[in-house]
């Protein structure tokens, strides 16, 4: 969010959860298999419950992803679990309150702890939970260790909860550490993002980390790790010193209707104006692959990025 924050669009610019559904069951028609909704924060948006139930319904999905802050997280958990939801991954930069606030400039941080302790407690009502943290040098990179720690916290919560469903699989517990990327407003600077390794080498100070394979490790970019002391897993997303363009199959779909083919790239269509301009499913779906096409195969060089974001981070979807 940047500092400034935001002028909140019309209503009509943003997509109704009918206009989603119909792009959603289009997207998973031609092989997605997984959506995430993404923000902004998705549960401030009226109702998001509706957009839940409609996509879980969708044969063929099989995941349905939450990414938010955490602030509305305790109050709707139950809704949540029902609705279909099977993934959740909650932002937190920091586990000190006072960095909370400088980093977020809301004051939500109980709230957010509270939501991060109810949801590792009902695992594992969602199969997996992950607690995502943008790293910064001079920010919260002394709180590493603290999020490993942090992690397998949330895990013993998550294995003592499971003890009540001996049927159920055991829940899925990760930190992911997240390179520092450059966005409009975010204030990036090439000495703020710590490299993966870097962080690694933290951990490794203390506990062995062991690498999983790619059955065991949770789908996603995150190259991920056991840290075999603590029975905890980590993550980490290089996407700035060793970039994994290669084998991204991701597509954003923004709030007004827009599909990114990338997180870096510009607003490749206007799927917002194709709906409400009587397109047919079929000529949809030709667009799609028309500007799936175009999808880059390596993300340009930090001082690039910077030049040709044109929206804020907050405006996309992590
Ligand atoms: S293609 Fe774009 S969205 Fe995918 S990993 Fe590269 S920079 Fe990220």
């Amino acid at each position: 969010m940047p500092a400034t924050g935001l002028s909140l669009e019309p209503k009509e610019t943003l997509l109704s959860y009918e206009e989603i559904e119909r792009l959603a069951k289009l997207f998973v028609q031609e092989g997605i298999r997984k959506i995430r909704i993404t923000g902004g924060e998705p549960l401030v948006r009226t109702n998001i419950d509706t957009l839940f139930y409609k996509l879980g319904a969708i044969p063929s999905l099989k995941e349905l992803a939450l990414s938010t802050n955490g602030v509305l997280l305790g109050d709707r958990l139950e809704a949540l679990r029902n609705s279909g939801v099977t993934q959740l991954n909650i932002s937190l930069d920091t586990l000190h309150e006072e960095r909370f606030h400088r980093i977020t400039k809301r004051d939500e941080f109980a709230k957010v702890m509270l939501g991060i302790r109810l949801a590792a407690s009902q695992q594992p009502a969602f199969r997996t939970l992950k607690i995502n943290t943008v790293i910064m040098r001079g920010v919260n990179d002394d709180e590493i260790l603290d999020f490993v720690h942090f992690a397998s916290y949330l895990q013993d919560m998550a294995l003592l909860a499971s003890l009540d469903t001996p049927s159920l699989s055991k829940p899925i517990i990760e930190v992911r550490f997240i390179e520092f990327m450059p966005f409009k407003s975010n204030q990036w600077t090439d000495n703020g993002c710590v490299p993966y390794t870097e962080m690694m080498d933290k951990i490794s100070e203390y506990y062995t980390l062991e690498a999983l394979n790619s059955d065991q490790a949770v789908q996603g970019p995150a190259k991920s790790f056991l840290v075999k002391e603590l029975g905890v897993r980590v993550g980490f997303i290089s996407s700035m010193s060793d970039h994994f363009c290669g084998d991204c199959n991701r597509l954003r779909l923004t709030a007004d209707g827009k599909l990114r083919v990338c997180l870096f790239g510009e607003d490749s269509l206007d799927l917002r104006s194709m709906l409400r301009s009587g397109s047919s499913d079929q000529e949809i779906v030709e667009a799609i692959h028309k500007a799936v096409a175009l999808k880059w195969e390596k993300h340009p060089e930090a001082p690039v990025l910077i030049r040709i974001m044109d929206r804020d981070m907050v405006a996309i979807g992590g």
